[in-house]
């Protein structure tokens, strides 16, 4: 299918690796040309080769913290006024519920909520402007179902959730969607960080941790973060434009919700 989306230009945040990486890989495949943004500058500058000689798109890679205010000020500085908008960073530590005191919540708080609330406000009024835009935030199933491990994530996406579901109605009207993208398990650096202290709790291997998460999903397997961004780029793209403020699972079933 032809998304329509030739010739845009996309900001993806947090996007050397993971989940990231597979939305920039597949807007580059739509033909977008792309700003890039990670912490560490190698994986990012490769990430952006790698894209570049496969898909013959321009790609700028912003080596910075997309959670700090400099960071952010660095990649739009750079990003100008994109047409889409794929706002992402890394997740909060797990922990129990009695673990975290007000600056785990502040600093959660800020990756997950308030930087991509920051960026849409900097993004959203060039894109309402010019009569088009996209907005896609990687958030998580934790939103429909809490993760009881990690209610810094549960909180902190549950309030972006909140916030794009009022704001997403008010930017529509201009050709503008915002949409979030909820991702369950799939197969990144972050779901083996997760499997490692599990692992190590039950005294078995990685290999056996993971099996057992993945016999938990209805596929039976993780998620691939091509997978996830071929999901991305079809909100990203024309064809797209009547999907406004929702909340879409990719979680192989995992979640077990009618609605
Ligand atoms: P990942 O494989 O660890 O990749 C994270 C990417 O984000 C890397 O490119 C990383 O590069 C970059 N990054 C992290 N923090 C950043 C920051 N502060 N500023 C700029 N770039 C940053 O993670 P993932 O699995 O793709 O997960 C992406 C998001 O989805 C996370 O918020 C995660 O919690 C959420 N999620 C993931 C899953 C899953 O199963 N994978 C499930 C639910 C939710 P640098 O480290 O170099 O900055």
């Amino acid at each position: 299918m032809d998304l329509g989306i030739k010739g845009k230009r996309a900001l993806v945040c947090a996007s050397s690796k993971g989940l990231g990486r597979g939305c920039a890989e597949a807007l580059a495949a739509a033909g977008c040309d792309l700003v890039l943004n990670a912490r560490g500058a190698e994986a990012l500058e490769q990430t952006a080769e790698a894209l570049r000689r496969d898909h013959g798109v321009d790609v700028t890679p912003v080596a910075a913290d997309i959670t700090s205010e400099s960071g952010r000020d660095r990649v739009l500085a750079v990003a100008g006024s994109p047409d889409i908008l794929v706002t992402n960073a890394g997740g909060p530590p797990p922990g129990l519920w009695s673990d975290w005191d007000r600056e785990d919540f502040i600093a959660a708080l800020d990756a997950n909520m308030l930087t991509p609330i920051a960026l849409m406000k900097a993004c959203l009024p060039a894109m309402m402007d010019r009569g088009w835009g996209r907005v896609v935030n990687i958030t998580s199933q934790s939103v429909r179902a809490p993760i009881p491990a990690l209610g810094l994530s549960n909180a902190a996406r549950t309030g972006l959730t909140g916030y794009v579901a009022g704001t997403a109605r008010q930017v529509a009207a201009q050709g503008v969607t915002i949409n979030n993208l909820l991702p369950g398990i799939h197969a990144t650096d972050r779901a083996n960080a997760l499997d490692g202290p599990v692992a190590e709790r039950e005294g078995i291997s990685i290999e056996e941790a993971r099996a057992r998460r993945a016999a938990t999903i209805p596929v039976r397997r993780y998620g691939t973060s091509e997978e996830f961004g071929a999901a991305c780029a079809f909100l990203c793209s024309v064809h797209a434009g009547f999907i406004v403020g929702q909340n879409l699972l990719a979680d192989g079933g995992a979640t077990n919700i009618t609605m």
